[in-house]
């Protein structure tokens, strides 16, 4: 599953081909998405300008200006000012620039207007496709794990009041600090030497600051690599990521912890499988 530096990877890579570009088609094969393609999203899209793409949690936002050049049937203005094209990537959805691949599962492709495509594909369907002025729309979604918010007093504060639930569980928490899924929880938890299964509650103050220094730094790391390549995932451009290679836990057991030469260690916490090594996390 893609988790957010693999959609920050995409959003960087598919940044310089649709900026300030107007969408002249768009074609829409399946709806029956995680939820559905709507009726009137293709209309909703075509003669719009695309002036910046943002990511929020694994949403990539792709902001349209709201004065298409001739009349759309439903318009509308915007709560905050904006209207975008959501994107989110589910499961196994990928979201690239070129000619769309002869393949089953291409569910929607999108021309611009200088001859550049753009389609998702999703063989699961778990991932959306939408049109929307409502930041609402998104859901609740907690602080950006890499924003100014998100710090070690601010976990703290959240380990306080959810003592019982297992840290790491806490910090996959979507409704706390978004984007940060298994892996990178399984990373920093390595990082920052807490054993995942710890209570909350049990995590000292001077450790909740090493677990958010960890989340970050190994979220900026992943960036850096253009994200973790598991299963299919690639960028805008259908390039692999790297960071898979530097992962000290996830996916290791029984090989030997890159610190202490201790066999890796799983179990499952949350129903999600967790790496752990027993000598450096307490
Ligand atoms: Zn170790």
């Amino acid at each position: 599953m893609p988790e957010l530096p693999e959609v920050e990877t995409v959003r960087r890579t598919i940044e310089p081909h649709v900026v300030g570009r107007r969408i002249a088609s768009v074609e829409v094969r399946e709806r029956r998405l995680r939820r559905p393609v709507s009726a009137d999203f293709a209309e909703r899209l075509v003669g719009r300008r695309i002036h910046s793409v943002a990511r929020r949690a694994k949403y990539l936002l792709l902001d349209v200006d709201d004065h298409p050049p001739h009349p759309a049937p439903t318009g509308g203005s915007a709560d905050d000012g904006r209207l975008r094209w959501v994107v989110h990537l589910g499961m196994s959805g990928r979201f690239c620039v070129g000619e769309p691949p002869d393949l089953p599962h291409v569910h929607v492709v999108v021309a611009l207007d200088d001859g550049t495509r753009l389609w998702f594909r999703d063989p699961r369907r778990f991932g959306a496709m939408f049109v929307t002025d409502r930041a609402a729309d998104l859901g609740t979604i907690g602080v950006e794990p890499l924003g100014g918010v998100f710090d070690g007093e601010m976990l703290w504060r959240e380990t306080r009041r959810h003592r019982r639930v297992a840290i790491k569980n806490l910090v996959m928490d979507q409704r706390i600090v978004a984007g940060v899924g298994n892996i990178y929880a399984n990373e920093a938890l390595f990082d920052a030497g807490v054993r995942p299964s710890r209570r909350a509650g049990r995590v000292t103050r001077a450790e909740a600051g090493r677990i958010a220094a960890a989340v970050r730094s190994v979220l900026a790391r992943a960036i850096a690599s253009g994200g973790s390549s598991l299963l299919d995932y690639r960028d805008a451009e259908g390039n692999r990521g790297a960071f898979q290679e530097s992962f000290s836990v996830y996916e290791r057991e029984g090989e030997a912890c890159p610190r202490c030469g201790a066999p890796v260690r799983r179990s499952v916490i949350g129903a999600r499988g967790t790496f752990w090594c027993a000598a450096c996390q307490r």
